[in-house]
């Protein structure tokens, strides 16, 4: 059954690539000699390290309105595709708040959503890369494709212009959202709760797979995460848990259980607040301490505190935290991608 899905899967797609390659054939012809945007500076150059935050890097990375407006939507698709943050989707627990965020970040894909047509720009340009690396792929490619996968399908702008044939090419064009598809939407599962605070009560939890056609496709996202934010990677990126998980349940890199909402750590007692505030002094904060980024109803993200005791306020202290599917890293409380609730920080000692 699974083998016959795919394969009407496959000639589906198949004959949709060929119509739309036929379709667009003299577009692209043209599109050729159309320049690309490039950004002033990107992790590549060298001063990209002399940048003090990563809030002057995003600054860095912004398009001029008068640009913006001249450029095509294709110009944009691929301007979304090169821009430095691109890898920030992978980073959330929950890609639709990861897409709210990179709309403010992101010139580009701020400029297509004015646009009428920016949902078709981006899902053709998908097929095309799809098409392009059909003989080939690359982990990069694998990469950009599964966050351009995501930046159509978690649009609340395109939820109602999406057709539900467009969804079923983009799962099976994502190793991503396949996952989504399979084990986070139809088959949500609530077992018997694994996880448990040390206070005794159940954590909620799923158990995503992890699997993509390149073997290097985790690797791909955790070296451009290193180079953009100057983080030290401790593990390598997986699928299978988050940041709440890895701090709040286990720092093993065989955990399995992905956390959504790790609160229940806090509110039955199992920790309490020592620190609070981003600016505060951290002396009441030792090394095995959590710090949550968002209030204890919307957690953004949470990590695990590592450089010995000082006076320093939080936002200077070392930690070691999972970026969503990306890998484990150690940073600064302050150094992290801006969908990180930075306004409202704490620190939590059991
Ligand atoms: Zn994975």
């Amino acid at each position: 059954m699974k083998i016959k899905n795919s394969i009407v899967w496959m000639v589906t797609f198949v004959m949709l690539v060929a119509l739309i390659i036929e379709s667009k054939a003299a577009e692209y012809e043209t599109m050729e000699d159309t320049n690309t945007y490039k950004y002033p500076v990107t992790a590549e150059d060298a001063k990209w390290n002399s940048f003090e935050s990563v809030e002057e890097k995003i600054e860095a990375c912004r398009i001029e309105r008068d640009i913006l407006k001249a450029m095509s939507n294709e110009q944009l698709v691929q301007a979304v595709l090169d821009f430095p943050f691109l890898y920030d989707v992978f980073v959330t627990s929950s890609f639709e708040e990861g897409v709210k965020v990179f709309e403010k970040i992101s010139d580009a894909y701020a400029e297509l959503l004015s646009r009428d047509s920016a949902k078709d720009a981006m899902y053709d340009m998908l097929l095309q890369m799809k098409e392009k690396s059909s003989i080939k792929l690359s982990a990069e490619n694998e990469v950009k494709m599964d966050a351009l996968a995501i930046l159509l399908v978690f649009q609340k702008e395109f939820q109602n212009d999406m057709t539900e044939k467009e969804l079923c090419e983009i799962a099976e064009i994502s190793s991503l959202l396949q996952i989504a598809k399979t084990d986070d939407l139809q088959n949500l599962r609530y077992i018997e709760a694994v996880p448990t605070t040390p206070n005794g009560h159940s954590v909620v939890y799923t158990t995503p797979t992890c699997s993509h056609a390149s073997s290097t496709y985790h690797a791909e996202i955790d070296a451009n995460l290193v180079s953009t934010y100057g983080v030290t990677l401790i593990s390598n990126g997986s699928c299978k848990y988050n940041c709440h998980s890895y701090a709040w349940h286990s720092q093993s890199t065989g955990n399995i259980y992905w956390i959504d909402n790790p609160s229940i750590y806090m509110t039955d007692g199992s920790y309490t607040r020592v620190v609070n505030g981003f600016s505060t002094s951290s002396l009441s904060a030792v090394p095995g301490d959590r710090v949550i980024y968002g209030s204890l109803y919307g957690l953004s993200h949470s990590a695990m505190i590592t450089s010995s005791v000082t006076g320093a306020p939080l936002a200077t202290r070392t930690v070691k935290s999972k970026w969503g599917k990306a890998g484990v890293f150690s940073h600064s409380v302050c150094n992290v991608p801006s969908v990180y609730d930075t306004s409202d920080v704490s620190a939590w000692h059991r």
